[in-house]
């Protein structure tokens, strides 16, 4: 049966609400690095075109947002699954780090936390300093986030993966990141 627009905007919605309850740390830990993942870019400076990818049926919270600028882009233009046909939508942060926090993305709410699945299926969320530019103070300080957050965040994923795009990109990422064989630390 097709999900209708607003019953996916509805369930985008749900995630977000019980990611809206935790936080990694419990301070914001945007006073480490100077909010260092809403400012990089690759010339190290403030960064004014700061692009998030969304996942399925997020782009539906972003019609109208003065904070965000919403795109798409092929899927063959990205190194992505081929099982991947549909538009990958992105969003672009008007104002970092300012934003409208009721609507940022599952990119950064769930952030540090990466899922990752193993070879033999298993799902787990790592830390990987490998996978950013930048230096997250938690990853390098070994910083431990909170219980419910890592919780909440497992939960959010789980059912995000139950998306067969969501699943094949999961594994795909981390088929390269086996590769790279550069050693992450799964939390849970
Ligand atoms: S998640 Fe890491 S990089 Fe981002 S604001 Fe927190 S400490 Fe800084
Ligand atoms: S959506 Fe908000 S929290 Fe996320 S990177 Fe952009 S400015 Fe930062």
């Amino acid at each position: 049966m097709q999900i209708t627009a607003e019953e996916m905007k509805k369930s985008i919605q749900k995630l977000y609400n019980m990611l809206e309850e935790v936080t990694p740390l419990d301070y914001d830990c945007g006073t480490l690095c100077n909010e260092v993942c809403c400012l990089y870019d690759e010339e190290d400076c403030p960064n004014k075109d700061l692009v998030l990818y969304l996942l399925p049926g997020e782009e539906l919270m972003y019609e109208n947002s003065k904070y965000f600028d919403l795109y798409y882009i092929d899927p063959k233009e990205l190194d992505y699954p081929r099982s991947w046909k549909d538009e990958v939508f992105i969003v672009e942060c008007n104002n970092p780090p300012h934003c409208d926090r009721k609507i940022r993305p599952i990119q950064c709410r769930t952030f540090p936390l990466i899922p990752h699945i193993t070879k033999d299926g298993k799902f787990h969320l790592i830390l990987d300093k490998n996978e950013f530019p930048y230096e997250c103070p938690i990853i390098r300080d070994n910083i431990p986030l909170n219980e419910d957050f890592i919780q909440v965040t497992y939960k959010v994923w789980k059912i995000l993966i139950t998306n067969p795009n969501v699943h094949a990109l999961i594994q795909f990422d981390s088929r390269r990141r086996d590769n790279k064989r550069k050693g992450y630390k799964i939390i849970i």
